[in-house]
């Protein structure tokens, strides 16, 4: 299916690697321009390269941290009128909720709420006037389905998602959309961190943990982060229009529920 995207600009944030990295070859693959943004230079610009290579779009690679005020200056000056919004960042710390103090909650926050958030605004009224726009914000599967150690990111995106679901019918008037996807178990970096910590606190091989955490899931194995990207870009495609303010679970069947 042609997504109808060819020749649109997208800021896709936290981008060298993992779940950002494949939603922009996913848009890139589509045709669309980009503005790839981590921290680490060599890393980022490794990456525009590959994507400049594989698919012939231009890349701009922006060596920055998104979740400040200087950072996402620098990304909105090389995209000020981009017409998709990838928004993404690190995750919080794992750990025991009574370990965390304030600051670390006020971090969170701002890491991923209002990072996320502050460039929603700086890009919406461009995208409204223009009649097209379409943001996508990484959130996570702790949003519906918290598990111990992640109490720091359920509560910080939990923020975000409720901003979403009060501004997607404010612009949707205006063929602007905004929806969260929610990644369970991708097998990225991130991942593999979290297999070995909690493999080390149960005093188990990272294999014994990584088997632990696959059997629990419907599909019987983990997520490619390829397939994360390719929902993105059917989120972000013209046909997707009429889905907004939606929270869209991307996990191989492993929250319970009905709905
Ligand atoms: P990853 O493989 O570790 O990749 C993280 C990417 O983000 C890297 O490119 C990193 O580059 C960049 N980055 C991190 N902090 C940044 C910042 N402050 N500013 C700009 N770039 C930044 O992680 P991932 O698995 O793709 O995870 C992406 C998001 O999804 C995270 O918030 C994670 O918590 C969430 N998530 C992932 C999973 C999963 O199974 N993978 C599940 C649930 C939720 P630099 O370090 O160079 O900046």
């Amino acid at each position: 299916m042609d997504l109808g995207i060819s020749g649109r600009h997208a800021i896709v944030c936290a981008a060298s690697k993992g779940l950002g990295r494949a939603c922009a070859e996913a848009l890139a693959r589509e045709g669309v321009g980009l503005t790839i943004a981590a921290r680490t230079r060599a890393d980022i610009e490794a990456t525009a390269e590959a994507i400049r290579q594989a698919y012939g779009v231009p890349v701009t690679a922006i060596a920055a941290d998104v979740t400040t005020v200087e950072g996402r200056a620098a990304i909105l000056a090389a995209a000020p009128r981009a017409d998709i919004l990838v928004n993404n960042a690190g995750g919080p710390p794992r750990g025991d909720f009574r370990s965390f103090t304030a600051e670390q909650w006020l971090a969170a926050v701002n890491d991923n709420m209002v990072a996320a958030i502050e460039l929603i605004r700086a890009l919406v009224d461009g995208m409204m006037e223009r009649r097209f726009g379409r943001i996508v914000n990484i959130t996570s599967s702790a949003v519906k389905s918290p598990t111990a150690d992640l109490s720091l990111s359920t509560a910080a995106r939990l923020g975000l998602t409720g901003y979403v679901a009060g501004v997607a019918r404010q612009i949707a008037g205006h063929n602007v959309t905004v929806n969260n996807l929610l990644p369970g178990a991708f097998e990225t970096d991130r991942f593999r961190g979290g297999v070995t910590a909690r493999a080390k606190a149960a005093g188990i091989t990272y294999e014994e943990q990584f088997e632990r955490q696959r059997s629990t899931i419907p599909a019987h194995r983990v997520g490619d982060p390829a397939e994360f990207g390719d929902a993105c870009a059917y989120l972000c495609s013209r046909q997707a229009g009429y889905i907004t303010g939606q929270n869209l679970l991307l996990d191989g069947g492993q929250f319970p529920g009905t709905f």
